[in-house]
């Protein structure tokens, strides 16, 4: 049983084609610069094949995808495809799971697309175009903002006029939910039970942190938007919005300019000047450059500053776990923010934390609290939705 997982972006489409049997990556890529020129590149089986293409649409994009999947010699017949997932950014208070698309499917996506516009409406064409071009095949559609349906309201309604949820939908509805679960299911494998108390922290470039009880999100750090939360790469994470007005008039800058600020300008890059990678960060810090090392510990303090107000949420915490491109591979940052948690009994092993590579638990056999880190898999989640929600049909 093969399955895609697709992600569509405005200008761009991933896809990862999954052997379901043993869950192992057959083949993966990305179609980019659609509408612009195109260029895709594919890995499979060790070797990577790249070209320049014209891709007007993301309907070419997917007719170029299935004919490589056939010439390469990934797939004998389309017919092996069972299944198409697509990533989708916002599901609204109208989605809390995963579903096959059919023509409701796709008239709710209509009515909620403006809440996400940069990426609802290039995940549908995403839809569309696989639509078109295997009109026999189930596709399914994945929320980053399911996971986070369980939230209640006194944590996800703000405190602001509440004519503006009732009116506007504005409360928070959180990102990252497929990695969020991704992460619970894997750790409720690891414990062998779903009764425990979780705060997954999702750090990439995009970060998030959720809290976990019971295998339910209990609340999240992003909000109406992914602007909202700690601090990332680009994005400043929580402020106070009323020091926009005078950067706004000092800058003359209108509002649009100011949150594209808030989210290309800011944070790790904003602070530092060096760069929003944390390899680039950490070069700099290791040197003792003075703003990476204000930038490092302000990063590692937002975090905490999370994992602290999950814990009294939760009334304690089973497991901390670090996900994503900075929670796997930075020691540096694991470090600093379980350095900040030594008051709540967080003790890690610097070997073990130093050294760690996949899946590992860092923690020592007296902390309070067992740190983790778990290499998240939003793809594969995607797939084994598609194909749950394939054999339940
Ligand atoms: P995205 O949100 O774009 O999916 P990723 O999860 O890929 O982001 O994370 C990207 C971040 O991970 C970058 O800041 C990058 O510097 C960081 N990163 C990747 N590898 C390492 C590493 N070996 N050490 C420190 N940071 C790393």
């Amino acid at each position: 049983m093969k399955i895609l997982s697709i992600n569509a972006g405005s200008s761009s489409l991933k896809f990862s084609l999954i052997n379901m049997e043993n869950e192992s990556v057959i083949a993966s890529g990305v179609f980019e610069r659609i509408g612009i020129d195109g260029h895709y590149k594919i890995k499979f089986n060790g070797e990577k094949y790249e070209e320049d293409a014209k891709l007007k649409t993301h309907v070419d994009a997917v007719n170029l995808l299935l004919e490589k999947l056939i010439s390469l010699n990934i797939v004998k017949s389309l017919d092996e495809i069972e299944g198409v997932g697509h990533r989708v950014v916002q599901g609204k208070d109208v989605f809390d799971k995963s579903v096959i698309v059919d023509d409701e499917v796709m008239r709710k996506l209509e009515s909620i697309k403006h809440f996400a516009p940069l990426h609802n409406p290039a995940n549908m064409l995403g839809i569309e175009a696989f639509m078109k071009a295997l009109p026999n095949v189930p596709n399914t559609v994945v929320f980053d903002t399911a996971f986070h349906q369980t939230m209640d309201k006194e944590t996800y309604i703000y405190p602001v006029p509440y004519e503006w949820y009732e009116k506007y939908g504005i409360r928070k509805y959180g990102a990252h939910g497929t990695s969020h679960r991704y992460i619970t299911e894997t750790m409720s494998k690891i414990l062998n039970t779903d009764k425990f108390k979780l705060i997954s922290c999702h750090i990439g470039n995009g970060a998030s942190i959720t809290a976990v009880k019971d295998g339910k999100c209990v609340d999240t750090s992003m909000g109406f938007t992914p602007l909202a939360g700690v601090m990332m790469g680009t994005r400043s994470g929580d402020i106070d919005p009323s020091l926009l007005p005078p950067v706004m008039e000092a800058e003359n800058k209108d509002i649009n300019a100011i949150i594209n600020d808030l989210n290309k300008h800011s944070g790790i890059l904003g602070l530092s000047g060096i760069s929003s990678d944390m390899r680039d960060l950490t070069e700099a810090y290791n040197k003792g450059d003075e703003r990476a090392i204000l930038t490092m510990h302000k990063y590692a303090r937002r975090i905490t500053d999370y994992i602290a107000q999950y814990y009294v949420l939760l009334g304690g915490a089973d497991v901390i776990v670090f996900t994503a491109g900075i929670g796997e591979n930075s020691f540096v940052v694991r470090s600093l923010v379980c350095e900040n948690l030594k008051c709540l009994g967080v003790e890690i092993d610097d070997e073990k934390n130093n050294n760690c590579h996949g899946e590992a638990l860092i923690s020592t056999s007296n902390s309070k609290i067992k740190v983790y880190v778990i290499p998240t898999d939003e793809e594969l989640m995607i797939a084994r939705d598609t194909l749950e929600l394939i054999k339940n049909a």
